[in-house]
C-alpha cells in the first residue's frame, strides 16, 4: 500500500487543529483556553467559519434525527463537508 496525502486536507496547520477540536467544541466539551484558541482562528479564517457553522447544522440535523445526544460524529464527516466546501467553491 502506498500511502498518500488527502487532497482535500485544510490548508494550514490552524484549520487542522481546528478540524481536530470542532467535534468537541460543537459538543460545548472543548476547554475554555481551546476555545478561546480556535475562535480566534475562526475570526480570522473565513473557510473555518462556514466549516464550523455547516458542521453544526448538520451534527444538529444529525442528532435530531436520531434523538440522541450522545452519538459521536462519523469520523469521515469533516473530511466530507471539506469536500463539499470543495465542491461549492467555498474553500479554495
Ligand atoms: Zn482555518
Amino acid at each position: 500500500m502506498v500511502q498518500h496525502t488527502d487532497p482535500h486536507a485544510p490548508h494550514s496547520p490552524q484549520c487542522q487543529a481546528l478540524l481536530e477540536q470542532l467535534g468537541d467544541y460543537i459538543d460545548g466539551e472543548l476547554e475554555a483556553s481551546l476555545c478561546a484558541q480556535l475562535e480566534a482562528h475562526l475570526s480570522s479564517c473565513r473557510d473555518c467559519r462556514v466549516l464550523v457553522d455547516t458542521t453544526r447544522k448538520t451534527v444538529l440535523l444529525y442528532r435530531q434525527h436520531r434523538r440522541e445526544s450522545e452519538i459521536p460524529l462519523p469520523p469521515d464527516i469533516t473530511t466530507r463537508l471539506w469536500q463539499a466546501l470543495q465542491d461549492n467553491g467555498c474553500v479554495e
